[in-house]
This record gives C-alpha cells, structure tokens and sequence, in this order.
C-alpha cells in the first residue's frame, strides 16, 4: 500500500496516552505545605523517586509535583522497551567505563528484576513481558560490529543466541534480515503510559502526595527550607529530588549537559491472525536493526506492531514546541521502510502517529548528581534508553539525598558528568554535522568520516 494511504486516517497524539485507562487528573496545589522530600517531575525518575523514598522509609513525608499530567512526556510515549542496560548497551559502556562494566552490566539486570518484582507486587497491569530484544541485521557490515561486542557480552554473562539468516526469519519474518543476537533476558516490553499511572497509583496508595498541572517555577534556598514555588503555591521541602528530564531545568547548571532530540513513532491497526502468522514473533521479542539510524519495534497486547526511531531530530536553536511532536516527513519515511521490512503486510494501516522529545546528553547515559550542600539531587540524560534505567536514577538520587554511600555513589559512571555541550549556533551546526555523517555512514558500510572518528575520541557523541 501506498504509505500515504496507510498514514490516511492515523491520528496524531501518543498510542499509549490515548487510553481509556488514563486516570482522572489529580488536584493542583494551593497554598503552603511542607515535605520532607519533594520530588519534581512526575515521569519515571520522579514516579520511582518518590516511591522508593516510601518504601525504604515509610515515615518521610513526600510530595511530588508534576507541571502537566503525569506520564504526558517521553515516559507516557515510547517504545516500552525496558532495558537492562544502564549504559545505552555494552558497547557504550564499556568504552566509557571498562573497569566497573561487570558492575554495571550487574545493577542494571537487579534493576530490571527489581522493575518485574514491583510491577507484581502493585499488580501494575501494564503488559510486562519479559521476552528480550532481538538485534536483526540488514547489511554485512552490521553483522561485523554486532559480533564485535559479542565475546564481551558473553564473557560479563549476557546470554546472546547468534540467529543465521534463517533462524532470524523463523522468529521474525522479514525479507531484509540476513542474521540477528538475541538476548533473551536483557529486555521487557511494557505499557510505558499503564506503567506510569500505575506507578502513580502506588505512590498515592503509600500516602504520597502527588499535585498534577503543577509546574515548579523555581526553587528558592531560605537556609531552613527548600522552596518550591508554583502558580498557585509553595512547598517548602527539606530535600529535592529532581526528576524533570530535558525539560528547562531549575538548576542552571543541568542546561550545559542536555539536549532535546525528537524521536517518532507509528502504531498499526492489531494484526489479524494470518497476518500476525505471516510475520511468525511467537516469542513477541522486541526487535531493533542494527544501523546507526535505526528502527525499533515490538507487540503490543492486542497485536499491533509499534514501529518508531530513524530520524533523531533536532531543532536548531533547541527548543521544545508541541508541534514538533508532529512530522510528516519522517512519518512518511517511517512508512516506507515499514512497507519493506514487512512486505506481506501490505494494506495494514496506522492508527497514530507521534514524536516526544528525548534528553540527550553527549555520554548517551544518564547522569546524577546533588547541589545546595547535598539536599538536592538529579538525574538525567538517558538519551533514549531510560524505561529501566530511570529507576537506578532514582535510586542513585535516593541514596545522594540520604548522604549514603552505597555500590551505586561509588560508580565512576555515577560520580563523572558527560562533556558539556557547546553553546548556540556551534551547538547546532556541530549536531546537525553530526546527523548528517552518521547518515553518510549507514549508505558506506558503517565507515564513519573524519569528524565521527574525531568525537569518538573525545568521547563525545549524539544519539537517541
Ligand atoms: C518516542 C520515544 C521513544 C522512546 N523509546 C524508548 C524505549 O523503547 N526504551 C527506553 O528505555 N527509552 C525510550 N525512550 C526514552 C524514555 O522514554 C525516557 O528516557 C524516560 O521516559 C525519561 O523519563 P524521565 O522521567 O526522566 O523524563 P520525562 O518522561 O520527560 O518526565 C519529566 C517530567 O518532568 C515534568 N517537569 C519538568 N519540569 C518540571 C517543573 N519545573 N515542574 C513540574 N514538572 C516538571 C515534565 O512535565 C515531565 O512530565 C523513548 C523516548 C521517546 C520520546
């Protein structure tokens, strides 16, 4: 089918928002409250903050103010994929940190089984399946760097099954692989937005008390208090947990190391049962091809196929715009290479199309950190990867807020900040050099040019 024709009738807002299941909003503050934590933001890092604050100490009196809805930005809309990895894949870590990548490759599975064992535990109905990630690749050359990180992989205990042409086929049937790893435990699929309101629910039902359409303007230091002061209120807190992503921080500092990249998605109409047979993905993995600019997709409950990634966008200047949600052209794009991955598809139509804003930071993983003498913390910059690993930072915050030191605070990954990005125009004009050689690099068998080579050495970088 025509890509235009399958895009026709798909809507333009987030599948998993538009939901009969999304709660009714809660009230705003008003007036003056005090806290012994308030945690700002109300997406995964601030929804895992403030629950965990309350389960490790029931007594601590918790506030979390979120400016919109809770779970409305990346946290409500992505892909689902909750990975282990805490470090945007081996690869990235152990480049970055080869002396505590068996530690990290060690946390990040605990955290991922500890996500499983809450998700049980509030009986969060928000499809969790534990059926990993499949790697697929479309080019030679992509076969080559996936088995680069293989041994390592095997060696730190990753269990990766090596899938020829045909075994890749058997599980997912597409005339564009020639062989894929599959890592078997290293992934869930989930319903972020189900996953969101259900963490919500926990919080409130731990006496958490959550302030929707409550955006904190900025954050004043009386010496006896933390104040937080929004439209219609104020909290005065004795620690601050800071959970906003890549949105216009309360601390200044945050700014130098986060950029918003827009990253796309589509959701088919569900599956048939022959046509859900012609593509096989009994063992409902989610699957991501292996090109720098690459797409990722899975299942959904009720047999729709998400299909998202390629085009990471940014807008010159860096701004955050609602219309920027919105895309045609890589939507279109999408489309086109949905059609070839999928041939025997042909005719099956979208029902929503949208993009979110991602916090990019040039490591590619999430960082942390505390300010105002220890009693206030953050954590951002998960760049893309951050359903699993937004709960480590919020342990990470927890344990910085509590002035512990734990196996976390001690990382090298936890104490180090990633290269700052360089102020506007070099900004943009180094990013969009940046898109642009990695999209050379694809179309050349991966050999990356003179200026990938040069921020590979600094360890700089730009993904999503
Ligand atoms: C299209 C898309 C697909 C993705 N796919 C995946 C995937 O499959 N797997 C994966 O691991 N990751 C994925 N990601 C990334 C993942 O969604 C994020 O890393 C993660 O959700 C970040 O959570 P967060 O809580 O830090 O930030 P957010 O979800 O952005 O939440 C921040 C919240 O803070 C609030 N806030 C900000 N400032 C204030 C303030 N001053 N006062 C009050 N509230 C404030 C905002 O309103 C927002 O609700 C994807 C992202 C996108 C956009």
């Amino acid at each position: 089918m025509d890509p235009l024709k399958a895009l026709a009738d798909a809507e333009r807002k987030p599948y998993w928002l538009d939901s009969p299941a999304k709660p009714e909003p809660l009230a705003r503050l008003f007036g003056t409250t005090t806290a012994d934590l308030a945690v700002v933001g109300g997406g995964f890092t601030g929804l895992w903050t403030a629950l965990m604050a309350k389960e490790r100490d029931p007594s601590l009196d918790v506030v979390l103010l979120e400016g919109r809805r809770i779970g409305w930005a990346a946290s409500g809309r992505n892909g689902g994929f909750a990975m282990a990895t805490l470090t945007h894949g081996i690869a990235n870590g152990l480049e970055r940190w080869p002396d505590e990548i068996a530690t990290l490759e060690r946390l990040g599975v605990e955290n991922l089984d500890e996500i499983g064992e809450t998700v049980a535990r509030y009986d969060i109905d928000c499809g969790y399946e534990r059926t990993g990630e499949l790697n697929v690749a479309t080019e030679p050359w992509q076969l080559a760097e996936m088995n680069e990180s293989l041994e390592i992989a095997r060696e730190l205990g990753v269990r990766i099954d090596v899938l020829d042409r045909d075994q890749v086929r058997a599980e997912v049937n597409s005339p564009t692989y020639i062989g894929g790893h599959w890592d078997r435990d290293g992934c869930a699929m989930l319903d972020p937005a189900r996953l969101a309101w259900g963490l919500r629910q926990a919080c409130l039902s731990l006496g958490v008390r959550v302030y929707e359409r409550t955006p904190v303007r900025t954050m004043k230091d009386t010496g006896a208090s933390l104040d937080l002061l929004t439209p219609h209120g104020t909290v005065r807190a004795r620690r601050v947990a800071l959970g906003t992503g890549v949105f216009q921080p309360l601390l200044r500092r945050l700014k130098h190391f986060l950029v918003p990249v827009y990253d796309y998605a589509l959701m088919t109409e569900p599956l048939s049962a022959e046509q859900l047979a012609s593509v096989g993905w009994r063992n409902r993995q989610g699957v991501g091809d292996s090109a720098n600019q690459f797409h990722y997709y899975r299942l959904t409950g009720d047999n729709r196929i998400l299909w998202g990634g390629y085009d990471a966008v940014y807008y010159n200047g860096g701004r955050i715009k609602p219309e920027y949600e919105q895309r045609d052209e890589t939507f279109v794009k999408l489309a086109e290479h949905f059609a070839a991955t999928f041939p025997q598809l042909s005719g099956l139509r979208f029902t929503h199309r949208w993009g979110g804003v991602i916090d990019t930071c040039s490591r590619f993983s999430a960082f942390f950190g505390h300010s105002h003498g220890g009693r206030v913390a953050y954590a951002a910059g998960y760049t893309g990867m951050g359903v699993g690993a937004t709960r480590f930072g919020a342990n990470v915050m927890l344990d910085l807020l509590a002035g512990e030191r734990t196996e976390r605070t001690e990382l090298r990954m936890v104490k180090e900040k990633p290269l700052p990005f360089p102020p506007e125009p070099v900004r943009s004009a180094g990013i969009q050099m940046t898109r642009w050689s990695i999209a050379q690099a694809d179309l050349h068998e991966g050999r990356r040019n003179l200026w990938l080579r040069t921020l590979d050495k600094m360890g700089l970088g730009f993904d999503s």
